[in-house]
């Protein structure tokens, strides 16, 4: 495995090809949209600096990683001599089903076509290819360079060579990889968006505030971060799409959205990326301000 493409340079795009290159494989990141791959460029190049900062990389490592990664808005020729494909672009079912199976044609017959999906079935996806055994999940988690986990998806065809290798690259890449099977949500997003999904019935219900649900779990159960603040930071948008995967697949009303949510989604609320969720964000403020609707 030596040449990586990485498909889709938005959040997770540039985060994959980050730690792709700072281990020395080479990388094409493609994208369709120019400017994109001109945002990820700019991103590797700040996330790099802090890590130069924080004196865990040096300036030639951090050059080392730069030089090791090219960008393309052609797939075809990006494509032509990949040892691995990650697919990283937007969460949509037919723009998934369309590249993999543009990926099937351009990629060499051996080439692993990989997915970043966070719901979307692999098995789904690997039926439009002629390579369903060499089709797998390898779902990063947001921010990619510092979060260890690699979910790693197989989906019903997928071989057991293809996932051991995915199991290695993944941990070449210093991360940890977990083995999972191709149900809806996986592991990580079945149990997570439920939990915040019942976070905002516990608001739109009445029970506490934003502030009260998000320091209950931080306080008390040692999250990080709150439900709806997490809910803010992955984007209201993606928790509505999956909590949708979670209740098509399973068929379960537990799974049903939260009206407060698809509201907001509606509404235009997306959270960090819109300037406004549970909470509001102002660029370069790293202040937790509570929105206006949901002040008391
Ligand atoms: P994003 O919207 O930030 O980026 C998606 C990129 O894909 C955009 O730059 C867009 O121009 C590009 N794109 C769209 N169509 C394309 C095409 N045909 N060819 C090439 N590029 C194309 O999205 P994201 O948050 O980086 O999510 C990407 C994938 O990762 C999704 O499947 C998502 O479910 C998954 N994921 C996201 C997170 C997260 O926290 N954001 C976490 C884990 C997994």
């Amino acid at each position: 495995m030596k040449n990586i493409v990485v498909i889709g340079a938005g959040t997770m795009g540039n985060g994959i090809a980050h730690v792709f290159a700072m281990k020395g494989y080479k990388v094409q990141l493609v994208d369709i949209a120019e400017a994109a791959l001109e945002r990820a460029m700019a991103t590797i190049g700040k996330n790099l600096d802090r890590m130069v900062r924080k004196e865990k990389i040096s300036e030639t490592d951090k050059a080392n990683t730069l030089a090791n990664i090219a960008t393309s808005t052609n797939l075809k020729t990006a494509a032509s001599d990949a040892d691995l494909i990650v697919e990283a672009a937007t969460e949509n079912i037919d723009l998934k089903l369309k590249i993999f199976a543009q990926m099937d044609e351009v990629a060499p017959a051996g080439a692993i076509l990989a997915t970043n999906t966070s719901s979307i079935s692999i098995t789904k996806i690997a039926a439009v290819t002629k390579r369903p055994d060499k089709v797998i999940g390898m779902h990063f988690m947001n921010p990619v360079p510092v979060m260890k986990l690699v979910e790693v998806i197989r989906g019903y065809a997928t071989s057991n060579e293809v996932t051991k290798t995915i199991m290695g690259m993944s941990k070449k890449l210093g991360k940890v990889p977990v083995e999972v099977n191709d149900y809806p949500g996986f592991v990580a997003n079945r149990i997570l968006m439920p939990m915040i999904n019942e976070a905002i019935i516990t608001l739109h219900e009445g029970v506490a505030g934003v502030e009260e649900i998000d320091t209950v779990m931080k306080l008390g159960m040692a999250h990080p971060m709150g439900p709806l603040q997490l809910a803010d930071f992955i984007g209201l948008d993606v928790c509505l799409s999956i909590l949708n995967v979670l209740y098509d697949g399973f068929g379960n009303s537990k799974y049903a959205p939260c009206p407060l949510l698809v509201n907001m989604v509606t509404a235009g609320k997306l959270g960090r990326k819109s300037g406004e969720g549970f909470y509001v964000y102002t660029p370069g403020s790293k202040d937790v301000v509570i929105a206006d609707t949901f002040k008391k």
